[in-house]
């Protein structure tokens, strides 16, 4: 292989990041994300995967330290991204993905590589697209890693969705499409009917699988050694209030889960995501060694330039609701208000009502509700 086609895989592996394709395809014209990448040249990045199955690639950036990139626009087996962590006498695999063949393809992937056993499989937080192919890893005899609260989690927001009626789950959303009170109300409210519709088919096919191995928020950060390569499992609040980060401090290499939304807007909806804490622990992140590379949750794997990108985000949904909320803008009127700038119109987005109009709302409910 010669050079420059070595460069263009890696850039390739760097900007496929399509995230939620499938979804987009529901929600309407929603523009993939081109970004390019500084890491585009960055050797610890292998030229070539050492696996690729479309809708997934799985490539070494770092020594022992690999991950898997998922390419929702050529299938949801993975949807969400992931990795894994090799040491001399154990490995440690990341995310449950959102089917068992994803978490399969994964565990594949780490056996091309080495035959030490894995100790576990963490889930960074409890959402299904990182949670539903739990039941691989179960089946598997390979324990599960997740925040304390993750198995609640699951079972609180997933069985009752496994045993309604699809139609009931999706009717209140029905009537707020029906008595949306503007254009931009109810685009918003169907584009989340479909991203929402999708999600609980996903679920319904599921074997819900929770963790075994519940990690106690208040005993981290743990250190995990794995055979003369310790990684740091820490947590982190933001995205869901279960999330939980891999480093391996030694490679400068951090899985972030969804913390990070590389070339996408942030998925805010969790009822216990928090804008202040989520923009404290990205604030963190930028404060970590000028040549981390961060593995996200969904998007291409990025270096700082992704941790600014994501604070710019943030700082502009901040800076757009903060003129609303002093003009007095309402806050269900504001979340359907903010207006995407020139410069983000090429991010992904996994539906407005998933992303920027909770975003907006925390907001506003961080001032004192308007
Ligand atoms: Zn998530």
């Amino acid at each position: 292989m010669t050079h420059a086609s070595a460069g263009f895989n890696r850039r390739q592996f760097l900007t496929q990041a399509s995230c939620f394709g499938a979804f987009y395809a529901v929600a309407g014209a929603i523009p993939r994300t081109a970004m390019t990448s500084p890491l585009g040249d960055d050797p610890r990045i292998a030229s070539t995967p050492i696996v690729d199955a479309g809708f997934a690639s799985v490539r070494k950036i770092g020594e022992g330290a690999y991950a898997t990139i998922s390419d929702t626009s050529k299938g949801l087996t993975t949807m969400c991204n992931g990795g894994f962590v090799v040491g001399k006498d154990a490995a440690l695999l990341i995310e449950g993905f959102v089917t068992a063949n994803g978490a399969a393809f994964q565990m594949q992937a780490l056996r091309k590589v080495s035959m030490v056993p894995a100790v576990g499989a963490l889930d960074t937080h409890y959402h299904f697209d990182h949670s539903c192919g739990n039941s691989f890893y179960g089946a598997n005899g390979i324990q599960l890693w997740g925040h304390a609260a993750v198995a609640k989690r699951i079972a609180d927001s997933y069985s009752p969705m496994q045993a309604a009626d699809k139609v009931a789950v999706l009717a209140p959303v029905q009537k707020r499409i029906q008595d949306a009170k503007s254009d931009l109300a109810k685009q918003h409210e169907q584009a989340y009917l479909g991203a929402l519709s999708n999600v609980v088919d996903i679920v319904k096919k599921t074997t819900l699988t929770l963790p075994n191995r519940p990690l106690d928020p208040a005993e981290l950060p743990m250190t995990v050694d794995l055979g003369g390569y310790p990684v740091v499992i820490e947590t982190f609040p933001g995205h869901s209030g279960t999330d939980l980060i891999l480093r391996v401090p030694e490679q400068k290499v951090v899985f972030t889960g969804d913390l990070i939304f590389s070339g996408a807007y942030p998925a805010c909806f969790d009822e216990q995501a928090t804008m202040s804490g989520w923009r404290a622990t990205l604030k963190t992140f930028a404060s970590y060694d000028k040549d981390t590379i961060f593995v996200p949750g969904h998007g291409h794997v990025c270096g700082q330039e992704g941790i600014a990108a994501q604070r710019g985000v943030f700082d502009d949904i901040a800076e757009q609701s903060e003129k609303m909320y002093k003009a007095g803008v309402p806050a269900p009127e504001a979340a359907d208000r903010y207006e995407i700038p020139e410069k983000f119109k090429t991010l992904g987005m996994f539906s407005w009502n998933f992303c920027i109009g909770p975003a907006v709302t925390k907001l506003y409910a961080e001032w004192g509700k308007k």
